[in-house]
């Protein structure tokens, strides 16, 4: 049988996270508040209205061209209509790009699972408005245009990628990108990130594209997955049947995780675009650009690298570290206390800080537990002041209190109990007591000796040193 490859492109449009609107001064996010409430005659698109360019829409969409290595950010990039009846566009039209989009070309690179780098190019990337919402409710259909004008890149892939996983791990790192740039909060159950997918299939070594289908509303990065994989086997037994592909538009069901048919694609003149006569076209010229892009940050996968290369750590430590921008800041920050320490700190960061941020709900940058605290408690364990269970447990007293956690050592007593005399007194008491295990241990079970730490630490809330506590059990026991 030939083997069969598949060829994916994807579509993402990306809400992005500015204050107001794309063309007008109403809030953009409206993911908490009533429908109809953050709307105007602009974006409701009452007559005699004109629009008027949100200055940070296009430097969030300067940034992400940058981030994407696009080969030209136009100097000169003009809007257009793109015209289509639907009862949640107010205009009858969509303010969107079309000929002259933000930026042409660039690509990003995305590492797979089994440690090969696939390029994924990137055809182009635009500014546009987003639609209201169409809702459901009692056999009703109620409109919602807060949605309306809220500003979207939309931004298309060339068919680089070849299987269901590899869609999908293309869209993690997109939206580690886009939430390292702060330009997107790009969580796609809230359809801040949303994917089309354009899938077909071919013999392997078979240079020419087969006719596509595409996939729309799907909203998690598995039901992407699930819908692209579904079509791919979907394909493979049509053509094995000796049918062919139609161009179709499908949608998935999440809840019967099939496919089905919703109408036959739109050609792009049934469209009708045309310059938008109403907005002015985007003037970036190089020292606004220089400007935006002066302010990228080391991005994600470059820092991932920079982990391993300068502080010597497991690929695996970079990659979680280097997961969101902040838990990255964080560890330097803390790393920058304790030089030279950085698989230790890594270590309390990937363990710790870590499970104490998802409990929370929360990113590095809003813990109330700053680096200098972390660095602080590490040093505490090295000098060996506290037990490491002490340093586990001061982590979150600090974050709860926010109380350095010198002074919560001292205010607690919670130092580390070293001093042989407490520790032998303690250490004969409890043997004196347990005269049942003393003697289980003399007759030769002396795997019993964890017990009798164990005792000892349960005394001392945690606070003994294990190893001296351990030699004294020993001595005592042996006697
Ligand atoms: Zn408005």
């Amino acid at each position: 049988m030939t083997e069969i490859e598949a060829i994916i492109g994807l579509e993402t449009h990306i809400q992005l996270n500015t204050r107001s609107k794309i063309f007008c001064s109403c809030k953009a996010d409206s993911w908490e508040d009533p429908p109809n409430t953050n709307i105007c005659p602009v974006c409701t698109g009452l007559p005699g209205v004109l629009p008027v360019l949100n200055r940070t829409v296009v430097e969030k969409a300067v940034l992400l061209a940058g981030a994407m290595h696009a080969e030209s950010i136009q100097s000169v990039s003009y809007f257009a209509r793109k015209n289509y009846f639907y009862p949640d566009l107010p205009k009858g039209y969509q303010i969107s790009q079309y000929d002259e989009p933000l930026a042409r070309g660039g690509f990003m690179e995305i590492p797979m699972p089994d440690g090969t780098v696939r390029r994924v190019t990137i055809h182009k990337l635009h500014i546009e408005e987003d639609a209201g919402k169409t809702v459901r409710a009692e056999g009703r259909r109620l409109i919602d245009f807060n949605r309306c004008g809220v500003p979207l890149i939309e931004m298309v892939t060339g068919p680089d990628l070849r299987s269901a996983e590899e869609a999908a791990q293309y869209l993690m790192r997109l939206r580690q990108l886009l939430r390292w740039l702060e330009i997107s909060e790009a969580d796609m159950e809230k359809g801040q990130l949303r994917c089309d997918a354009n899938v077909s299939i071919r013999p392997v070594g078979d240079e020419t594209l087969n006719p596509k289908t595409e996939i729309k509303n799907v909203n998690s990065i598995d039901a992407v997955r699930q819908a692209i994989q579904t079509e791919i086997e979907r394909q493979t037994r049509e053509v094995a049947a000796g049918k062919r592909i139609e161009a179709w538009t499908l949608e998935w069901d999440e809840d019967k995780g099939s496919l089905y048919k919703m109408r036959s694609k739109e050609t792009e003149a049934d469209y009708r675009y045309f310059r938008e006569p109403d907005l002015l076209p985007i003037l970036v010229d190089s020292d606004w650009r220089e400007a935006v892009l002066r302010t990228m940050t080391e991005l994600p996968l470059d820092r991932r690298a920079r982990f391993v290369a300068e502080y010597d750590l497991p690929g695996y430590d970079a990659e979680i570290l280097t997961e969101e921008r902040s838990l990255s800041e964080y560890f330097e920050a803390t790393l920058g206390l304790r030089p030279g320490e950085a698989k230790t700190v890594s270590n309390w960061m990937m363990n710790d800080v870590l499970r104490s941020l998802r409990d929370r709900g929360l990113t590095a940058s809003r813990l109330r537990m700053r680096p200098e605290d972390l660095a602080q408690i590490i040093g505490m364990v090295d000098d060996k002041q506290i037990t490491t269970n002490t340093g586990k447990e001061l982590l979150e007293k600090v974050e709860a209190t926010g109380i350095a956690p010198i002074e919560l050592v001292a205010a607690e007593g919670l130092a580390k109990v070293s001093d042989d005399a407490q520790l032998r007194n303690l250490a004969e008491e409890i043997l004196n007591s347990s005269q049942d295990q003393v003697e289980a241990y003399r007759a030769g079970k002396t795997t019993l000796i964890g017990w009798f730490v164990g005792q000892v630490m349960r005394k001392t809330g945690g606070k003994a040193d294990p190893q001296r506590t351990r030699a004294i059990l020993e001595e005592l026991l042996a006697g």
